[in-house]
């Protein structure tokens, strides 16, 4: 066992402190990792604070993760010491389901094991990236690319799957358009996704705000959904909407902006039920979907095709003791566009 510096929730109502927990010994199929970074995602929020349901405390979250492999098991063939790796929000699966033989092992029928806040294979509650170290099972260890850089890349392991994958299984590329609800950390790499696949992108967010930066990451428009025009001059536009938004939104509103037979995601998981009426859909053929973050080749694909577009997030990078500050500035919706701790201030 491996004890490391952590910052870890005390309870659904206090702030993340400083503290130390253990990592087991790296088991034959294991990796030891050495975090350099790890992004602040807002699921990581929703979870701590106890939004999704109840979770053990102290939990320290946190499953956007890049460092550097410092120890491998006998049985580990797929990364060796000193490679630069990733972790997401998944550190196991059964490995037998249909599901996981398919590469799909979010949907893992079994349940996969997340990154944090899940029940380990020996029964402990997993404790995510806001740490200086973790040990992973081999095959939910990804590479990254060199080329991506490491102070920027770590938000790809969440943001960058969980809009990636929903824009390739709907098909978003040349000849679609494509609106993006909300322009957070899911919000922006969705942009810059969809723009690398070849679809035509509109940013759909509060106001217009971040409009200088929805055109620079190659969105065609960017529309205030405070403003109530907005809903009438795009009624009818998009084949794809991919909502990325943590709050309860008027669905019905959002689905009137699809042509017939469109689809609207979501990736975005607030705490309350969202409304839809049948007769939202019924009249125009319309699809309303759920994706959860994506497989482990397909987010290895995602970082490969992230490293030949030189797509990187927008961060901002803070020590580990602002990670409160950053809590509130994420739900202010001032995060521009996704906070990165640098885990060298853990120790
Ligand atoms: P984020 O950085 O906070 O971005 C959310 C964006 O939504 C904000 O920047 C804001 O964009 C918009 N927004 C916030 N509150 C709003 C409100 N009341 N009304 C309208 N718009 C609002 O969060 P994130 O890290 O991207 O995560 C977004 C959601 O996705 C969270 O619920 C998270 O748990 C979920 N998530 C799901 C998966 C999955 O697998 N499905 C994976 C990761 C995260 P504007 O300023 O542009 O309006
Ligand atoms: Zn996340």
């Amino acid at each position: 066992m491996r004890t490391v510096n952590a910052y870890a929730a005390p309870s659904a109502t206090e702030p993340l402190v400083k503290t130390t927990i253990t990592r087991r010994d790296v088991g034959p199929d294991d990796v030891m990792i050495d975090i350099a970074y790890a992004g602040i995602c807002h699921s990581d929020i929703h979870t701590v604070r106890g939004e999704w349901g109840p979770i053990e405390y102290p939990q320290v979250v946190g499953h956007e993760i890049v460092g550097h492999v410092t120890e491998v098991g006998a049985n580990v063939t797929k990364h060796q010491v000193g490679d630069r790796v990733g972790v997401g929000c998944m550190v196991n699966s059964c490995g037998e389901c249909e599901q996981c033989l398919a590469g799909q092992e979010q949907y893992c029928l079994k349940g996969n094991i997340g990154t944090y806040a899940s029940v380990d294979v020996d029964g402990s509650t997993t404790q995510g990236g806001y740490s200086q170290a973790v040990v992973v099972d081999q095959d939910f260890v990804l590479r990254v690319p060199e080329s991506l850089d490491i102070e920027k890349v770590a938000p790809l392991l969440c943001a960058g799957i969980t809009t990636y994958s929903p824009l390739h299984h709907w098909k978003a590329g040349p000849g679609t358009k494509v609106a993006v609800i909300g322009m957070g950390g899911l919000g922006h790499m969705a942009v810059k996704i969809a723009v690398a696949l070849g679809a035509e992108v509109t940013v759909l967010s509060q106001t217009t705000s971040k409009e200088a930066d929805s055109l620079r990451y190659g969105a065609k428009a960017h529309y205030a959904t405070k403003d109530a025009d907005t809903f009438e001059k795009l009624a009818n536009s998009f084949e794809l909407i991919i909502n990325t938004v943590s709050a309860k939104l008027d669905m019905q509103a959002y689905l009137g902006l699809l042509k017939v037979d469109g689809t609207l995601v979501n990736v975005g998981a607030p705490p309350e039920p969202l409304d839809v009426p049948a007769f939202a859909l019924i009249p125009r053929r319309l699809s309303w979907a759920g994706s959860a973050i994506g497989g482990i080749a397909e987010t290895q694909e995602m970082l490969d095709f992230c490293a030949e577009h030189d797509i990187l997030p927008e961060t901002e990078l803070i020590s580990a003791d602002q990670v409160n500050e950053a809590y509130e500035r994420v739900l202010s919706s001032d995060v521009r566009y996704r906070f990165v701790i640098d885990a060298a201030t853990l120790a």
